[in-house]
């Protein structure tokens, strides 16, 4: 009898998702929350709902940022638990980036069309790093976030390629700052769940990982209507309840502030010699469903879903309904999954055009955002009208 009532409760909630397809009404909690617990069995109509749903925001077209990697610094204050990329001052493979290095690699990834640099680094790590400190100090800066503004700067007036900063948890202030040098900037929220915080889980150790206070900094980027990135981490100890109050975190800053230009859902992979080494990976159904429940949360939001996370099967993933496969480097490795390689920018186009669509490039700011990016006159909306084509992609779309 329960088993029943779970069955036909399931099949309501599917019901309902492409009722709500057909409608473009908003998905309730309780509905996602029942589509994600849903068996393979039943992925194809979630997944046909979300297609259609894609098909009706950006007809055709799948995107990608083609971009390089800048790492800034690997040092970061934080210690969560899946993370490869951070490092200790000293450690192997500690690393801060020169302003000669940042150049030369703008300006290679600028010789091979890409448009965006990607700037990932650690979390203010000076505040816990006297090295760091230092560092900085030789450079000319004070903080981390200084010495990124200009390197943003550095990268905005000497190439053509244009920032995209992801540097952690920002104030109003920081935000203003490096929205003058970029078009777009982007933080992860990855979970609403504070549990993470507690010792031996994900987020043990990781200061900057509170859910309040990364949303504070969303919204503050919101009300400042800055073009901002963000998405959910699942497989790092989250409950599909939370899968689904995190999308919904997102879902309502947008509808407050209009500022998300794209929700990312990531998977967590397993990594040598990270404290999470032994835990198990979300499987690839569980993506799907993901990827699918956040389009039906969010029909007209870009939704992205990393290819080389999802390796060899990506393209399954428009079956799902993203609309976008996040930036893609012909030339620097992703330092956050360095074992896991970008796939090469041709069989990206192939595999996108095998399933019905056509690939475009686009800049690290989406089409319809491009009037919050170039509001303010100067260079930063010089460079950004200089880079669009009219229709708001990257000029020069060859993959
Ligand atoms: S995921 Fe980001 S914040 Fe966490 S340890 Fe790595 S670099 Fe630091």
């Amino acid at each position: 009898m329960a088993l029943a009532e779970t069955a036909g409760s399931l099949a309501r909630a599917l019901d309902s998702a492409l009722d709500a397809e057909r409608a473009a009404l908003p998905l309730s909690r309780e509905m996602a929350c029942g589509l994600l617990r849903m068996g393979d069995d039943q992925l194809p109509r979630l997944l046909s709902a979300a297609t259609a749903l894609k098909q009706r925001f950006k007809p055709g077209v799948i995107t990608y940022s083609r971009k390089v990697f800048l790492p800034l610094t690997n040092l970061c204050r934080d210690y969560c638990g899946y993370c490869t990329f951070r490092r200790d001052p000293g450690e192997a493979g500690a690393h801060t980036m020169t302003p000669d290095e940042v150049l030369q690699i703008a300006r290679d990834g600028a010789r091979l069309g890409c448009t965006e640099a990607l700037f990932s680094l650690g979390d203010k790590p000076e505040l816990n790093f006297p090295a760091m400190r230092d560092t900085l100090h030789r450079l000319g800066y004070n903080s981390t976030l200084q010495y990124l503004e200009a390197m943003c700067d550095l990268v905005l007036r000497e190439t053509t390629l244009l920032p995209h900063p992801n540097p952690g948890l920002l104030s109003a202030e920081w935000i203003r700052r490096l929205a003058a040098v970029s078009p777009s900037m982007g933080l992860m929220l990855e979970t609403t769940n504070p549990l993470l915080l507690r010792a031996g889980a994900a987020h043990d150790n990781a200061p900057d990982k509170v859910p309040a206070r990364r949303l504070r900094t969303i919204e503050e980027a919101g009300k400042q209507k800055v073009p901002f990135t963000t998405g959910l981490l699942i497989g790092i100890g989250e409950t599909l309840e939370d899968r689904v109050d995190t999308l919904l975190a997102i879902r309502e800053l947008h509808r407050r502030y209009g500022h998300i230009q794209e929700v990312i859902v990531q998977n967590f992979r397993v990594k040598p010699g990270i404290p999470m080494r032994d835990w198990p990976e979300p499987t690839h159904g569980e993506m799907l469903r993901t990827v699918a429940v956040a389009r039906l949360l969010m029909p007209e939001v870009n939704i992205q879903a990393p290819p080389n996370l999802s390796a060899p099967y990506y393209d399954d993933l428009l079956d799902a309904g993203i609309n976008d496969w996040g930036g893609v480097s012909p030339l620097t490795p992703d330092f956050i999954n360095p074992e896991r390689p970008w796939p090469h920018l041709a069989q990206l186009q192939l595999r996108t055009e095998a399933k019905g669509f056509s690939l475009r490039q686009r800049l690290p700011v989406y089409p319809e955002f491009l009037p919050a990016a170039t509001r303010a006159p100067g260079c930063l909306a010089e460079k950004v009208r200089a880079a669009a084509d009219t229709q708001g992609y990257a000029k020069g779309m060859a993959a």
